[in-house]
């Protein structure tokens, strides 16, 4: 039975309202984005959703072949009637730059884009709406941490970068086409948020070695919800909507919690570089396994890592990084070496 009538936002309730007070300095927090929706079903519910934050826009609404199937049309025929709004399936989805290029050319007869899909189709078009100081909201289809970040992961030649772009006007996520999407994903999405773990030591380290800038709100948060979603880890996987809610939940604060801090520090470091590596260097070798899976699977060599030195009688030694210059203009040019060399400052 769907109800429709579930709200799982739990605490995204109080960011979206800014009211939300964090009980380690007791001030108000807020979120750039105007409207998150975490609920057992949207259908129906598209048109007040986007008219309350696209009022009087002419709208794209962009899916691709996959999630158009598992979504866009429904969203298109509760949309058409109502609103300005136009479709347009993209029949091969790219979030390269030549992909942002051509949602630009798209954008000229619209005020704004409507993103259904997961990171192609969210990405590209959150970064060609920036570029062209235009709004979007996305309807998720996968549950994932990069619908409620501002930054977007494009790739120029096949090397991604992490681009400074804007928030969506609204994140929704319906839980039953969440429940329908490949179950490699979810576990992918389940793994990328368990690396808090290993993200927080490394990021504590850090400010207690070196006095780095550390926050804890955003772990605040995700303590709220973190151990249910751990102990509900076999319902998600099996789909069920209270546990994939958690999930949702969990990956959504996750991406928010840039905003509180101005880092990626919170859900990102050793274990996020080891999964770049893999991604820039495996070449031919590279298994074809997602972001998320290898970031789950690095998080449980950090830990190891981690322990290890924890578990010293002796606090660690550190020294400035040594520069490997020779290997690296070979692996990744010269023009790469300048830049590591710039943010080392040597
Ligand atoms: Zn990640």
């Amino acid at each position: 039975m769907i109800s429709g009538d579930k709200n799982y936002n739990g605490v995204i309730d109080d960011l979206v309202n800014g009211s939300w007070i964090s009980p380690s300095d007791n001030k108000k927090y807020g979120i750039p984005i105007k409207n998150i929706e975490i609920r057992e079903t949207l259908d129906g519910r598209e048109y007040d959703l986007i008219e309350s934050l696209h009022s009087n826009q002419k709208l794209l609404v962009v899916s691709d072949p996959f999630t158009h199937k598992a979504m866009g049309s429904r969203i298109f025929n509760n949309l058409k009637t109502k609103m300005n709004a136009e479709e347009y399936i993209w029949e091969q989805p790219s979030s390269s730059i030549e992909g942002v290029q051509f949602l630009r050319t798209k954008l000229k007869d619209y005020d704004g884009m409507i993103a259904v899909g997961s990171g192609t189709v969210s990405d590209s078009i959150k970064y060609a709406t920036f570029l062209e100081k235009k709004s979007y909201s996305v309807f998720a289809t996968t549950p994932m941490n990069a619908y409620t970040t501002g930054t977007a992961s494009i790739s120029f030649d096949g090397i991604k970068k992490s681009l400074v772009a804007h928030y969506a006007q609204g994140v929704f996520f319906d839980l039953e086409v969440l429940s329908n999407c490949p179950k490699r994903l979810t576990a992918a999405a389940f793994a990328d948020v368990i690396c808090r773990t290993t993200a927080q030591v490394d990021w504590l380290m850090s400010h207690k070695l070196l006095n780095t800038d550390y926050k804890t709100t955003p772990y605040e948060l995700l303590a709220l919800y973190e151990m249910d979603m751990i102990n509900n880890a076999s319902d998600i996987a099996a789909g069920k909507i209270d546990s994939l809610a958690l999930l949702t939940l969990i990956s959504a604060i996750m991406g928010l919690g840039t905003s509180f801090t101005q880092t990626t520090h919170v859900g990102s470091m050793g274990e996020h570089g080891i999964s770049h590596y893999i991604d820039m260097f495996a070449g031919d070798m590279h298994p074809g396994t997602s972001h998320g899976e290898q970031v789950g699977i690095a998080t449980i060599s950090i830990s190891k890592f981690q322990n290890t030195i924890l578990k010293k009688d002796q606090p660690p030694i550190i020294k400035p990084t040594q520069i490997p210059e020779q290997e690296i203009s070979q692996k990744l040019g010269d023009p790469m070496l300048e830049t590591i060399k710039n943010i080392y400052g040597t």
